[in-house]
């Protein structure tokens, strides 16, 4: 095979390309990947990561603050706003050569542009200097540039980027979206985060416990839309305990902009509002990149800004595959990797599974942290089944009460003929952690007999877990 020849060739090095990558390269296919920007996407440069970064400061900031619950002295509590940033971006700079090195190690080409679909089977690689998204790291050592590839399977996983909405158009200074609000200058001293989805409930609170006056305003009567109205009530309710504004059931119908603030028009139940902050964040959700990729002239089905797959990745053109956000929602990284891991699979031939998006777990790790897998009660009602609902509160659980986090709540919703596990859904302190447990049992098929013969840890938080299936069935302990 030429050099420019390869097995497999995949477009854009998110979670989704690089782990496809790897995978592809360890079932012996000569494997490429193309990217033009940064290795590790959207995820390690611009999204799960460096969000993480700035919560953990936000974090340990606010447990300083809160010092004297804990019996500990805390004096001169404050913090270098620009360091919390740095450290954000070192944290993505460490695990973006990460990602170069398991390339490396795995002999996956890395081909460094901007690329595009040519006649079936080819990838045309421009050089990205002189694309609209200019790099924001030296190539890799050892990367093949701009030309014309061949690839006898093609992986488009261009990820995603900020939708705009009329109106609410993002100008990087003013009005930001989570490119800006990852590394501000300085700490604004209010801001309007509009919409609550994980992306801006998590910038929300990350704002917020730095001393921000923020004010969130979600068009849907509950924030966190996705997630069960009960947990995302509680949410709420812990978060405006802390002291954010929250608005549900509202729009910003139109933003006006003077040289340093913003005034919002906010309608809410018929009424209009104006709130001047100093900044914005535009947290409407993302939109698939699926522009001047040549899928048009190829003929690949794109619907609502995303190409439209299968469950094994595969689009409507034999031997072109998408994967990621650019192949629809749940829009989560490790979405991304499990679709591209069966993808890849597929290829080779093996008894891959199609990807269950059911058992895909969500995590949005604001304080208090939210997590869920599977079935909300409203959705497992509409679903026609009869169920049972067990609940578990922190406040009830030792290791909880001992950290000083006895707010929130674990929540399990059951299939009352079967006991087969439908749902997940949890409130409060390291669930994003827990999560996983349930995500395990409803993989395996595990029914509430076989949870309630598990043994958990003592004292740990995963004991609500226990309990919480025990409360679905009359049998709870300890309340
Ligand atoms: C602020 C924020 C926080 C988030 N937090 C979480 C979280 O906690 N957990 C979670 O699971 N998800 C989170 N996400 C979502 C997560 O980042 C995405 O789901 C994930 O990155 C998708 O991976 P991907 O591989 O599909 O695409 P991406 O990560 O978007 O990567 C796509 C890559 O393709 C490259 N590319 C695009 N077009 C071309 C082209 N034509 N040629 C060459 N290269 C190209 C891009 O430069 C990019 O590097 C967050 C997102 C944001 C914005």
């Amino acid at each position: 095979m030429a050099d420019t020849e390869f097995d497999v060739i995949i477009i854009g090095s998110g979670p989704g390309g690089y782990v496809t990558a790897i995978r592809s390269a360890q079932l012996g296919f000569k494997t490429a990947i193309v990217e033009r920007e940064h290795l590790g996407g959207i995820c390690l440069n611009w999204g799960c990561i460096p969000t993480k970064a700035l919560l953990r400061s936000a974090e340990i900031y606010h447990y300083m603050q809160h010092a004297k619950d804990y019996g500990l002295v805390a004096e001169k509590i404050g913090f270098d706003a620009k360091a919390v940033v740095q450290r954000s971006r070192a944290v993505s700079g460490r695990l973006n050569m990460g990602v170069g090195g398991l390339l490396k190690k795995n002999k996956v080409q890395v081909i460094w542009g901007e690329a595009r679909l040519g006649k079936a089977g080819e990838v045309i690689v421009a050089d990205p200097s002189k694309a609209p998204m200019q790099p924001q790291h030296a190539p890799p050592r050892g990367t093949l540039g701009a030309g014309t590839y061949k690839g006898k399977h093609i992986i488009i996983a261009t990820g995603a980027r900020p939708r705009v909405l009329p109106g609410l158009e993002p100008d990087g200074k003013l009005v930001w979206t989570y490119f800006e609000a990852m590394v501000p200058p300085e700490m604004p001293k209010s801001l309007l985060v509009v919409g609550s989805g994980a992306i801006g409930i998590e910038f929300a609170s990350f704002y917020h416990a730095m001393g921000v006056d923020v004010t969130v305003v979600e068009i849907v009567d509950q924030i966190m839309p996705v997630e069960d109205a009960e947990i995302a009530k509680i949410a709420q309710k812990q978060l405006e305990k802390r002291g954010l504004k929250i608005k549900t059931g509202a729009k910003v119908s139109a933003l006006k902009k003077s040289a340093n603030s913003v005034t919002a028009t906010i309608e809410q139940g018929g009424n209009k509002s104006e709130l001047t902050v100093d900044r914005v964040i535009s947290a409407v959700g993302v939109v698939g990149n699926i522009e001047n990729l040549g899928l048009e002239a190829l003929g690949v089905k794109t619907e609502k800004g995303c190409i439209v797959i299968d469950g094994f990745g595969r689009t409507n053109v034999p031997g072109l595959y998408a994967i990621g956000d650019v192949a629809g929602p749940p829009m989560l990284a490790h979405k991304a990797e499990h679709e591209g891991v069966i993808c890849v699979e597929k290829i080779k031939g093996l008894d891959a599974h199609p990807m269950d998006k059911n058992r895909i777990p969500g995590c949005t790790y604001c304080q208090p942290q939210v997590a869920s897998v599977g079935l909300t009660e409203a959705k497992a009602k509409a679903a026609g089944r009869e169920i049972k609902v067990g609940r578990f509160p922190f406040l009830a659980n030792g290791k909880a009460i001992a950290l000083g986090e006895d707010q929130g709540l674990v929540k399990t919703i059951f299939d009352a003929r079967t006991g087969e596990l439908l749902g997940a859904h949890m409130v409060g302190a390291e669930v994003t952690e827990l999560i996983q447990g349930f995500v395990i049992a409803m993989g395996l098929e595990t029914t509430e007999e076989e949870l309630i013969h598990t043994v958990f840890p003592h004292p740990t938080l995963s004991e609500m877990m226990h309990e919480s299936v025990l409360d679905a069935y009359g049998r709870v302990i300890h309340m």
